[in-house]
């Protein structure tokens, strides 16, 4: 490391101790160190995630700009995980030992994206949501010879899809370190594509592809459309397959819902095995919980707490993780015990989000679902009864389940104007009380959304 650098940090520490005082520095700045600092950018390591996410949250800001006020060169200032860096130190697991699964590229950096060292099959909780990704994950990794392909896991965000396919690399470098496993980023593809295209090395590229026996790329939904990386993609894609080596993808909605990726490509995508993960119910949520609690080896923490978190924080996992990181480390803190009181003290803003959880687009999905048109006629101009009708019932229940204002909503179907969004919550209004059908309709999704 050059002590340049080092020194401004020094100086940089010294900063942020005098302006957020010992308490909150000794806590979570002092142990943050300096990765490393290169071309602009400056990397620091944090010994955990949740460090990591508070630090940056909480300090972010400030480290960056008293990062700036020692060197005007700096661009950018990230926090890293320091145990992702180095796989296999400081957990306790047998799969840690394995070292990280990376393909190499020509200047030795790891083609793989980086692995997360807590995303491992025996850190995931397996309910009735995810129990067919969960199973399809683990058949992918326990075989060698490919069953379904490629494997494509979908569902909202926060739901464990990038925890299954990490897992999956983990568990085949650790059980066949023979087979060559490749995980990347939608962005990381399109990104290493480019860079080829640029080095005139797109063959170089297709190589290091093809040489992989399991290739897992993560959420497709950022393929864009008229983009030579969806070509590229889909090249490799059918390479692959004709050399029977495992894909795995995924994506926050069906192969079909995927408008931005080609209709061919798309049709292609939904060939193997579709596994959906669906939004978490409560016994998996408190499970989690659960788990986590006896993970982190966290203080004692009432069931009771955990069970009002499982009832209230019902969005997703990632946000039902951090609300227990908060409120451990508030805890921790301020040195008081978690009672339901300081539970709804600490995590006021989070609780009263989760209220209003119905979203427009599990309307919007549920909507589609339930008369059966696509996903994308919600946003989309078609003025045909078969869609206009239920874009309009989605409308209304927009207006009705969430606290949108009618700008918003209409926004969010494609950039409709108010006007429209409050003709049709008239209309369905007016309908409602004539046409039985429709409102039984109107009845079950209302069910459906808010159950
Ligand atoms: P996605 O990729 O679907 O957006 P992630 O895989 O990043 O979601 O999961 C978000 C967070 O929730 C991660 O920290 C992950 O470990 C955790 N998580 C999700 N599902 C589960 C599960 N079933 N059991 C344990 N942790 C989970
Ligand atoms: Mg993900």
């Amino acid at each position: 490391m050059d002590q340049a650098a080092e020194a401004r940090w020094e100086r940089v520490r010294a900063r942020l101790r005098a302006e957020f005082g010992d308490a909150a520095f000794n806590s979570w700045l002092k142990p943050l160190s300096l990765y490393r600092s290169y071309d602009g950018a400056v990397e620091l390591a944090a010994p955990t995630r949740f460090m990591r996410d508070w630090v940056a949250s909480h300090y972010g800001e400030r480290v960056r700009s008293f990062w700036r006020g020692e060197d005007p060169e700096v661009r950018d200032v990230v926090i890293v995980v320091s145990s992702a860096l180095q796989p296999g130190r400081g957990d306790d697991d047998a799969e840690d030992a394995a070292a990280e699964p990376a393909a190499e590229e020509r200047d030795g950096q790891p083609v793989t994206s980086p692995l997360d060292p807590r995303f491992r099959f025996q850190n995931f909780v397996v309910g009735r949501s995810n129990e067919l990704a969960y199973a399809a994950a683990r058949r992918v990794a326990d075989n060698a010879d490919v069953q379904f392909n490629p494997l494509f896991l979908y569902g909202g965000v926060g739901l464990g899809k990038t925890h299954l396919m990490h897992a999956i690399a983990w568990h085949i470098s650790q059980r066949q370190p023979g087979r060559q496993v490749m995980y990347l980023s939608a962005e990381k593809f399109m990104y290493l594509f480019i860079r080829a295209l640029r080095e005139k090395d797109s063959i170089g590229f297709k190589q290091r592809l093809r040489a992989v026996d399991v290739l897992m790329i993560d959420d497709v939904q950022f393929f864009s459309r008229k983009d030579s990386t969806q070509e590229e993609f889909f090249h490799t894609f059918n390479a692959l397959v004709d050399l029977n080596r495992q894909i795995v993808i995924s994506a926050d909605r069906s192969p079909s819902d995927l408008e931005d990726i080609e209709e061919r490509i798309r049709s292609r995508l939904g060939w193997g095995l579709v596994a959906d993960i669906h939004q978490t119910d409560y016994e998996l949520r408190l499970g989690i919980l659960q788990a986590k609690v006896k993970q982190t080896g966290a203080r004692a923490i009432g069931e009771k707490v955990l069970e009002f978190l499982a009832h209230r924080i019902t969005s997703n996992v990632r946000e039902l993780e951090g609300a227990l990181n908060r409120l451990l480390a508030y805890a921790n803190l301020v040195g008081r015990p978690i009672t339901l009181e300081l539970t709804q003290e600490v995590l006021q803003d989070l609780l009263r989000a989760n209220d209003r959880r119905v979203t427009i687009d599990e309307i919007q999905k549920k909507v589609a679902q339930h008369y059966n048109i696509r996903l994308a006629d919600m946003h989309s101009a078609r003025r045909a009864r078969n869609v206009a009708r239920p874009r309009q019932v989605a409308m209304f229940l927009a207006k009705q389940l969430t606290t949108r204002s009618l700008p918003e909503i209409g926004n969010k179907f494609g950039g409709r104007d108010h006007t429209t969004v409050m003709h049709a919550v008239k209309r369905i209004e007016e309908l409602r009380q004539t046409d039985s059908t429709l409102a039984e309709d109107i009845d079950l999704l209302r069910r459906m959304l808010e159950g």
